[in-house]
C-alpha cells in the first residue's frame, strides 16, 4: 500500500450543513434561538427539496436565511470540470475540496436505472496496480457532508432535468460507493453518509439500492454485517490465489484470501444477503481457464454473484485488457459450475470514468 500523507478532515471553512446529523441540526437551531420545528424545515429543504441555496429556502424567515448565509455553508465542493460520454448518459464530475485536493463522481444512466458512483476519499492508499486512483496515494478522507454533496448534485440535475442525456430519469435509483477511495478505511464518516442518504424523513434512498465496494478490509466486512441497514456488499477479489492477488493488490498481504473468504462467509451467514465479487480481467495475468476454475473452487456454494470487468486502460500501467474470447471462456467456466456471473457493461471509458480509471488529474476539457 502507498504510504499516505497525514490525513485530516477539512475544518478550514464555516460549518457545512450537510455534515450535521438531524439531532445536531436541532441543537444548532436551539442555540440560535429558533423554534424546534425550524430544524425539520431546514432538513426538508436540504434533503427533500434539494435546495440549491439558502435563498431558495423560502419557508424560512429572512433573518434565519441571512444567518445561515453568514455562518454556514451549503456544501464545500467546487465543481471544477464536468465531462460527458455515451450521448450524455455518462457524466463525470471533478470536484475540488477547499484545501485543493480533488475527487470525482460519476452518473450513469441506463434505460431502467440511474446509478451514481461516489467517492469516499480523495485518492486511495490501497495501491491496486490496475487502478488509476491507487497511483495517487491517499490525500484526504471525505466528511459525511462531502460524500452526500456529490449525491445531491446529481439528484438536483435529474430532478430539474438539466442534464442533456438520452435516458430520462428524474431521480437516482442506485448508488455505489465505488469511486475514489476505500470506504471501510473511512468507515465512520462513510457510514454517517449512508444513514443520511437513507433517512426516510430526508433523502430516502432505500438501503437495497446502496452498494459498498471494498478491497477486502476484513474488519470492515465484519462491522458491516452487524449494521442495521441492509446495504449491498461488493468485494474486489480480482485473483483466485494469494500469490497473484498480492501482486495485484497489496492489501492481500494483510488480509489474505482465506481470511477474506472466512469473513465473507460469516457476513452471508449473519445477513443472508448475496455478495458480489468483482473481478477485473487482465490479459495473461488472471484470465486463464485455470484461474476461473480456482475462482469457482473458492466461491462455489456461496450466496454470491461474480461481476467480470474488462480492464479499462490506465495511463502508464503495463497491463492489457483481456480479449473478448478469454472473457467469454472465463464466464463460461463459472456458469458451468453454477455460479451466477455477468460481464459489466462498459461506461465512460472515453472520459476515464470507468472502473479503476478515476484519477482526478486536472486537465483542460
Ligand atoms: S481499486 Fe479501489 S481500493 Fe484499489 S486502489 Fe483503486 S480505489 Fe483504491
Amino acid at each position: 500500500m502507498n504510504q499516505a500523507q497525514p490525513i485530516a478532515l477539512d475544518t478550514s471553512r464555516a460549518l457545512n450543513l450537510y455534515d450535521l446529523t438531524q439531532p445536531e441540526l436541532v441543537e444548532l437551531m436551539k442555540r440560535w434561538g429558533q423554534p424546534a420545528f425550524r430544524a425539520k424545515q431546514v432538513w426538508t429543504q436540504l434533503y427533500r427539496n434539494l435546495a440549491p441555496s439558502f435563498d431558495a429556502m423560502t419557508d424560512l424567515p429572512a433573518a434565519l436565511r441571512e444567518r445561515l448565509k453568514a455562518e454556514a455553508q451549503l456544501g464545500v465542493l467546487q465543481l471544477t470540470r464536468e465531462q460527458t460520454a455515451d450521448d450524455g448518459d455518462t457524466r463525470k464530475v471533478l470536484w475540488q475540496l477547499p484545501d485543493g485536493n480533488v475527487l470525482e463522481s460519476v452518473l450513469m444512466l441506463y434505460p431502467d436505472r440511474a446509478t451514481i458512483c461516489i467517492s469516499t476519499q480523495s485518492g486511495c492508499a490501497m495501491g491496486c496496480v490496475f487502478c488509476a486512483t491507487g497511483r495517487m496515494g491517499l490525500l484526504r478522507n471525505l466528511t459525511p457532508g462531502q460524500i452526500v454533496e456529490q449525491v445531491l448534485y446529481f439528484a438536483r440535475g435529474l430532478r430539474n432535468n438539466t442534464f442533456d442525456a438520452t435516458s430520462r430519469h428524474d431521480h437516482i435509483t442506485n448508488l455505489v460507493f465505488m469511486g475514489m477511495g476505500e470506504p471501510f478505511a473511512n468507515y465512520e464518516r462513510w457510514w454517517a453518509s449512508v444513514e443520511r442518504l437513507h433517512d426516510p424523513q430526508g433523502f430516502n434512498l432505500g438501503a437495497r439500492n446502496l452498494t459498498v465496494s471494498t478491497v477486502g478490509l476484513v474488519p470492515g466486512i465484519r462491522r458491516l454485517a452487524n449494521e442495521k441497514l441492509p446495504i449491498n456488499l461488493a468485494i474486489s477479489l480480482h485473483a483466485p490465489n494469494d500469490e497473484l492477488r498480492s501482486a495485484l493488490m497489496p492489501v492481500n498481504k494483510k488480509y489474505p484470501i482465506a481470511e477474506l473468504m472466512a469473513a465473507t462467509r460469516e457476513y452471508i451467514e449473519l445477513t443472508h444477503r448475496r455478495v458480489s465479487f468483482e473481478y477485473v480481467l487482465l490479459q495473461g495475468q488472471n484470465d486463464e481457464v485455470e484461474h476461473a476454475e480456482q475462482l469457482a473452487d473458492l466461491i462455489q456454494g456461496m450466496l454470491c454473484h461474480v461481476n467480470l470487468i474488462p480492464w479499462n486502460p490506465v495511463l502508464g500501467a503495463p497491463l492489457q485488457r483481456s480479449h473478448r474470447k478469454r472473457i467469454q471462456q472465463f464466464q463460461q467456466v463459472l456458469l458451468e459450475r453454477g455460479i451466477g456471473c455477468t460481464v459489466r457493461m462498459e461506461r465512460g471509458v472515453a472520459i476515464a470514468a470507468a472502473c479503476g480509471q478515476l484519477a482526478a488529474v486536472p486537465q483542460s476539457t
